[in-house]
């Protein structure tokens, strides 16, 4: 298993991996790029198949997290952590006390925060033996979810702007698949702006939710890509914009706060192809990053939402240079990022 030669290495400045015989952890630290500030981002547990799938997931995800950081405007690097388990099973306060052991090991360069499989309890007992955390009680920030639903929403009114003119989305029709954390308030902002919404999950409390509070219409999970609205909103699942759910799709808009939206780099273009806006998500669902990024002593709520607000402009920046450029907007994303943390130099120590 090569890691320099590793299809997703992508230049990391650092691959750390990690194990202690005591507790059984087996964990990778994946630190792309410090270019703009420490490396940070998530850990996520998983029952990785064998080391080679968490090393393909671990420089992946890190790899997101620097572009992620970068468009947001955050003295932040990318960076990501897996550990190799089961979270149903394999949690103990010695394994996550020696992944903190790890992270401090790593003297700041890396700051860990929950991610799929990870809870706050648990990243609280790695800040017993590091300070190098983030999104824990401590920090103040709280529930991620509805300062990346509030930058989702922003990010929505900047394409709605963009695509049509209008600075209001009063009488839109909006169709959101996933009405859990983040599709939730998402609802909450887009009901309260005068959205008609339409709603799919697989949950029926979220969805009882959504109808009671916000009179939304629900149709079935599948039903939901081929639905009559301006604005298609993935907010569950990855990969939801593939060669099967393009043609379905009747919205001009695509904007959500999933992650990996495309099921592949090229159905960026084939929504262009079809004229459809797409709201890259990594730059759209950066609003959870942000509140974290901003943890402190200091922390200052409103300081950290209007931080949240300027995804709204970088959006339009995006979609302007992908007009300009003819290229899709997932690119123009990308090319705005690498801008952003390759031409910034080294923070000296
Ligand atoms: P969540 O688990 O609370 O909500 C997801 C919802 O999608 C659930 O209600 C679930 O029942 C539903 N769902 C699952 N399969 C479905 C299907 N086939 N059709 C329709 N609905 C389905 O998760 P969340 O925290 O709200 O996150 C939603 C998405 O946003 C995820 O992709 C997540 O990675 C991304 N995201 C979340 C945050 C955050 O702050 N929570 C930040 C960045 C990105």
């Amino acid at each position: 298993m090569s890691v320099f030669e590793h299809r997703e290495f992508d230049g990391h400045e650092q691959v750390v991996f990690c194990h202690d015989a005591d507790s059984g952890l087996k964990a990778i630290i994946a630190v792309h790029n410090t270019n703009r500030g420490p490396a940070l981002g998530g850990c996520r547990m998983w029952p990785y198949a064998d080391e080679a799938e968490a090393l393909t997931d671990a420089l992946r995800l890190s790899r997101g997290m620097t572009y992620k950081s970068a468009l947001a405007g955050l003295d932040f690097g990318g960076g990501k952590s897996v550990i190799i388990g089961d979270p149903r099973k394999d949690k103990s306060d010695a394994l996550f006390g020696a992944m903190g052991r790890f992270v401090d090991s790593l003297g700041g360069r890396y700051t860990v925060a929950e991610d799929v499989g990870i809870s706050v309890p648990d990243v609280e007992i790695m800040e017993r033996e590091t300070r190098h955390v983030a999104g824990t009680r401590k920090g103040g920030a709280g529930d991620p979810s509805p300062a990346t639903a509030y930058g989702v929403f922003m990010g929505l009114k900047a394409a709605v702007r963009h695509k049509t003119g209008r600075d209001n989305l009063r009488g839109l029709r909006v169709a959101v698949q996933g009405v859990g954390h983040v599709g939730y308030y998402l609802c909450k902002h887009l009901s309260d702006a005068g959205v008609e919404l339409i709603v799919s999950d697989i949950a029926q409390d979220s969805l009882d939710r959504v109808v009671a509070e916000f009179d939304a219409k629900v149709v079935a999970p599948e039903a939901i890509y081929a639905v009559e609205a301006d604005i298609f909103a993935p907010c569950a699942l990855g990969a939801v914009i593939n060669d099967e759910t393009l043609p379905l799709l009747k919205a001009q808009i695509v904007a959500g706060s999933a992650n990996n939206q495309l099921a592949e780099a090229r159905h960026g273009e084939a929504l262009r192809q079809r004229g459809i806006l797409y709201a890259p998500d990594y730059v759209l669902n950066a609003g959870g990053i942000v509140l974290i990024s901003q943890e402190g002593p200091r922390y200052d709520e409103a300081k950290a939402y209007a931080h949240v607000a300027r995804i709204h402009d970088t959006l339009l920046e995006i979609f302007r240079r992908a007009d300009t450029r003819r290229i899709a907007t997932s690119e123009a994303a990308d090319y705005l990022a690498e801008e952003r943390f390759r031409k910034t130099r080294p923070q000296a120590a």
